[in-house]
């Protein structure tokens, strides 16, 4: 997901073509381990406070409290929480540990694909992809280890889910882009919760009866309450076609229930 900043940041470096290699590799021996994780500007996506709440074992509410700075994008108003770094000498990751990243399993998206940047916006068929390479100097993971084009390293880090979720918010964000203006103060609060804070869009979907105003089949429904990952992904898939259909009256994979007179 890019931020205006970020977007700005990756068309300054070198752009990386789907088919070009690069060499890189990073363990726990490199000279630097640990170095690139301080003083970030790290924008977190509702993927990535996701699968962090998740490891944690917290509400979204209080991660974003105890871990994020809430901004927001300032052409849609969308929320944007940026991964707030610990203060003191250095300013390190909130995460970071002598012995690497203590929430490596379930790192943001931007950590697992340096020191690749992966910008991605909507072209006519669909998502278009561009990549970029960031060489800092303090990173010594550069002329080792396999030979890879950027697919190849983002399935080794396993990152197309990461992707496939931050596409479709990314989606969403163009087409509230493509009105010309902000969202409207009550579709911004709905995003804060239904994105990024799961466990009250579940009691927001009872308080509101949300099912009995879509047409869904009841394995999907069970599915979006079960409070395992899988359900938080189920979750936060129907939170973007929900924020689509409220803002747009429209959603590509879901409709509203049709009252018959
Ligand atoms: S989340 Fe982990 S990988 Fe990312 S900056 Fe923090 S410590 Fe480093
Ligand atoms: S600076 Fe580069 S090589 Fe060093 S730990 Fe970070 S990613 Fe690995």
């Amino acid at each position: 997901m890019d931020t205006d900043a970020s977007r700005e940041f990756l068309e300054s470096l070198p752009e990386l073509g789907a088919d070009e290699t690069f060499c890189f590799d990073c363990t726990p021996d490199v000279p630097c381990f640990n170095r690139c994780c301080a003083e970030l500007t790290l924008p977190l996506t509702p993927y990535d406070v996701l699968r962090l709440r998740y490891q944690l074992g917290m509400s979204g509410e209080d991660f974003l409290r105890a871990f994020a700075t809430m901004r927001s994008f300032p052409d849609t108003d969308f929320p944007l929480p940026m991964l707030r770094m610990l203060d003191g000498p250095g300013e390190p990751c909130p995460f970071v540990s002598p012995a690497g990243c203590m929430v490596y399993e379930d790192r943001p998206g931007a950590c697992r694909c340096y020191p690749l940047g992966r910008g991605a916006s909507m072209g006519r068929d669909g998502v278009v992809e561009r990549f970029f390479l960031v060489r800092e100097e303090h990173c010594k993971g550069f002329d080792k280890g396999r030979e890879r084009i950027p697919a190849q390293w983002f399935a080794d880090q396993h990152v197309a889910v990461y992707n496939a979720a931050n596409d479709r918010y990314m989606r969403l964000m163009t087409m509230v882009r493509a009105t010309g203006k902000p969202m409207e103060a009550r579709f911004v609060s709905m995003a804060e919760i239904c994105l990024f804070q799961l466990e009250k869009f579940r009691e927001l979907i009872e308080k509101m009866r949300i099912f009995e105003r879509v047409e869904m089949d009841k394995p999907r429904q069970a599915a979006i309450m079960d409070t395992s990952l899988a359900g938080d992904e189920a979750a936060l898939h129907f939170a973007l076609d929900w924020m689509e259909l409220i803002i747009f009256n429209k959603s590509e994979t879901l409709c509203k229930k049709r009252t018959h007179p």
